[in-house]
Formats: C-alpha cells, structure tokens, sequence
C-alpha cells in the first residue's frame, strides 16, 4: 500500500491529462468530482506530530482543507471542521474520517465572510475541544470574471470578507487563547505572485494573505505562536468547477506546471502538518510553496 513516504515518480504519480469541464453550482462538492480527487484517505500516514493538539480548520470539507484535516486527525488532533451549510454531504464524510483516525470531529457549519460566525468558530473550538492550539485557515473564494467593469462590489465585497477578514476575526479572536507552541497556517497561492487577468480580486487576497501572515508572524512570535503560509498551485478540488476557472479552462488545467500535472489536495497536507508540528519551531513567517515546480519569488 503506497503512503506519502513511498518512493515514485511526482510525474506519473497522479492524472496528467487535464480535466473534463464539469460546472457545478457554488460552493461545489469534492464528491462530484471526476475524477476522484485524493485527499490521502488510503495513503495518509500519521507518525504522532500533533499529538493532542486542539486544530481549527477552515474549509475542511474538501479538497486542501478535507487533505490538511485528514492528516492533522492520523497526527492526533482533535478538529473542528468549518464549512459551508451546503457542503454538509461533503463534512460529513471528513467527520467519519477523523473518527476513523481515533480523533474527535466537531462539525461547525457556517459563513465565514459574517464576523459573528468566523469569531463563534474561534469560541466554539475552545469549548468542544477544551482549547485552542492549532489553526488552518482553508476556506476561501474564487470566481473568474473576465473583464474588470463585470466585477460587482458584491462579489468584490464577499472575496475579500471570506479571504482576508475572516482570516483576520479568526486570528483576533485566537490570540487571547493560544498557548506558546501554537501555530497557525493561512492559505495564499501562486496567484499571488503571477495574478490571472480574470482573477483581479481573488489574486490580490491571496497576495494579501500572504503579507498579512508575515506581519502577524512577527507580531506573535515573541509570544511563541508561529504564522506561516502554504501557497498551493493548481490543484485538483471543487473551487475550479464552480466558478474559480473558466470551462475551457479545465482540459489544460495544471498542464502547464514544471510536472505537467495538477496537484491532489493530498500532495498538499504535508507542508500544513509540517508547520503546524512543533518540528518547524524556527520556522516563521515563512511560505511553503506547493505548485509542481512554477518559479516564485
Ligand atoms: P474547495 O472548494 O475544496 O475549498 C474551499 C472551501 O472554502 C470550501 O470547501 C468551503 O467550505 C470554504 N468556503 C468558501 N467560502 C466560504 C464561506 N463564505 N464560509 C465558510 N467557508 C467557505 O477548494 P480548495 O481548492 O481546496 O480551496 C482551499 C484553499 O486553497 C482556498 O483558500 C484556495 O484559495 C486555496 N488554493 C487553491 C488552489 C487550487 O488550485 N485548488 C490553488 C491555490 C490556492
Ligand atoms: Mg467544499
């Protein structure tokens, strides 16, 4: 049985062909995808890094957040898994796998772009969990729109109250309840360093994130808490079929990456479970970037 230790090609490892356009209303669901992503439900192997820790994470229904939640619970965190209400199917499978890990599952459904749910999420994870030690912030927004005078301030609005607010609430929230040896782990991309034309809002939180983090990194260090970011490339999850690209986008989707490929969600979770891990503890402000090989600065 092959884990994320076993020896392979990173080319041939995974689906290299691009993908099938198959639009799906927003948020989207991993369960619909075809093919299946892998979010290291068989090949995930913990090795104890997280032993009793108390994780937050953001997104955790599918793709990086469902991988990065898998992993977190087979190192031994306990995980409050945040999500979108119309994505219940999709949590409801990433509760029977923490479960399955011996961990506890908490299901915290809610809009992370409304301050009193994004703040409740902080509260709720130190109730059900006793504590609060480890957060990923997942969750975020995508949606193409080709040309800049069709951006709407809604959407405008809603990008950047998902991605850079809710980031930020959850973090305020946090900090009173973080114990020294916390870590926390935001979420950017490669489209923060090379933005997409029809990506105008989207991009630039993710550049955001990634500033934000650094600050906050340095911010809380002296504290002991450590911030760093994961800035993914193209990987192979929900966001992109329902509305992150375009349809014709999808069958070169990845392709163009150093390995020809996109990524799985799984190929992601060891960058968040190394940073999360006190193994990482000089580790600060950093980003791990996890895109198949796309030069960044
Ligand atoms: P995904 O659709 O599986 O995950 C995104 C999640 O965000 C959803 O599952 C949903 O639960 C959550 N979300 C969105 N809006 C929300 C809201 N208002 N309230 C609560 N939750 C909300 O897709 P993914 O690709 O795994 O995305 C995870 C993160 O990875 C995102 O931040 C995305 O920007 C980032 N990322 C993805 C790629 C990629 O190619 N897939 C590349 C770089 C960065
Ligand atoms: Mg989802």
């Amino acid at each position: 049985m092959r884990t994320q230790f076993t020896f392979t090609d990173p080319v041939s490892l995974y689906h290299a062909e691009g993908f099938e356009p198959q639009p799906q209303e927003g948020p989207g669901l991993a369960g619909q995808l075809s093919p299946e992503p892998d979010h290291g439900e068989e090949t995930y192997r913990g090795t104890g890094r997280l032993e009793g820790r108390r994780a937050l994470v953001t997104g955790a229904d599918s793709g990086i957040g469902r991988a990065a939640a898998i992993a977190f619970a087979r190192e031994g965190a306990d995980v409050v898994l945040s999500y979108l209400p119309g994505e219940q199917a999709d949590a409801n499978e990433v509760e029977r796998l923490v479960q399955e890990a011996g961990r506890k599952a908490v299901l915290a459904p809610g809009d992370v772009s409304d301050e009193q749910v994004a703040r409740g999420l902080v509260r709720r994870t130190v109730e059900e969990l006793g504590g609060i030690d480890l957060i990923a912030v997942v969750a975020g927004k995508q949606q193409h729109v080709e040309d800049v005078t069709q951006l709407s301030s809604e959407q405008f609005d809603e990008t950047m109250r998902t991605n850079l607010y809710a980031l930020h609430w959850i973090v305020q929230e946090a900090v009173p309840h973080l114990p020294p040896g916390s870590t926390i782990i935001g979420t950017s991309s490669v489209q923060g360093y090379q933005p997409s034309p029809n990506l105008v809002d989207y991009a630039t939180t993710k550049a955001g994130i990634t500033t934000m983090c650094k600050a906050l990194a340095q911010q809380l260090a002296p504290k002991g808490i450590r911030v760093n970011v994961v800035a993914p490339g193209p990987v192979w999850t929900p966001l992109q079929v329902s509305g992150g690209q375009p349809d014709d986008a999808m069958p070169s989707f990845g392709t163009s990456t150093p390995l020809g490929r996109a990524g799985q969600p799984a190929e992601m979770a060891p960058a968040y479970v190394f940073l999360a891990s006190p193994e990482s503890s000089y580790v600060v402000g950093e980003v791990i970037n996890v895109n198949g090989g796309m030069p960044v600065p």
